[in-house]
């Protein structure tokens, strides 16, 4: 359907001129720092957790627009939801975004507007650029953030 890959390719540009969620946590209890070398992007992700929750996010960073409305919508996405629905959706956007995605598969959660990665999967090249944050995330999730004093 040409009509809904321009309307994901608009939702992309939109998010990429004007990122949501782009700030530095100050009260961050993880984050993380990931770099994409084929590309060149860069970004750092802030998470905040309530118990077992995503309290608050955001990210900071530079790159192609894949990447960077990739991290905003992931932001925009996570807000809210458990661990285990951080790692769920992990799972079915990688799917999505390798072209693996099985469309009978209906099981929560539901990917939402994350689906507008879906061509990216056409583009083997594009897929660390639409993966770096959500790896990145993952990271910033394993370790707590040793508080580093600004210089
Ligand atoms: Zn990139």
């Amino acid at each position: 359907m040409a009509d809904l890959s321009a309307l994901y390719q608009e939702v992309i540009l939109d998010h990429n001129r004007r990122p949501r969620n782009f700030a530095v946590l100050e009260d961050a209890d993880h984050q993380s720092e990931g770099f994409n070398a084929l590309c060149g992007d860069r970004v750092t992700v802030y998470l905040k957790l309530k118990g077992s929750v995503v309290d608050e996010i955001s990210f900071q960073g530079s790159g192609c627009a894949i990447s960077m409305a990739s991290a905003s919508i992931m932001t925009e996405s996570l807000k809210g939801r458990t661990v285990e629905e951080v790692k769920a959706l992990f799972e079915r956007f990688h799917q999505l975004v390798t072209g693996n995605l099985d469309s009978e598969d209906h099981s929560e959660p539901d990917l939402g507007k994350l689906v507008v990665f879906e061509g990216v999967s056409r583009y083997p090249v594009r897929v660390k650029c639409a993966t770096l944050t959500w790896h990145t995330l993952r990271a910033a999730l394993e370790k707590r953030n040793e508080v580093v004093s600004t210089e």
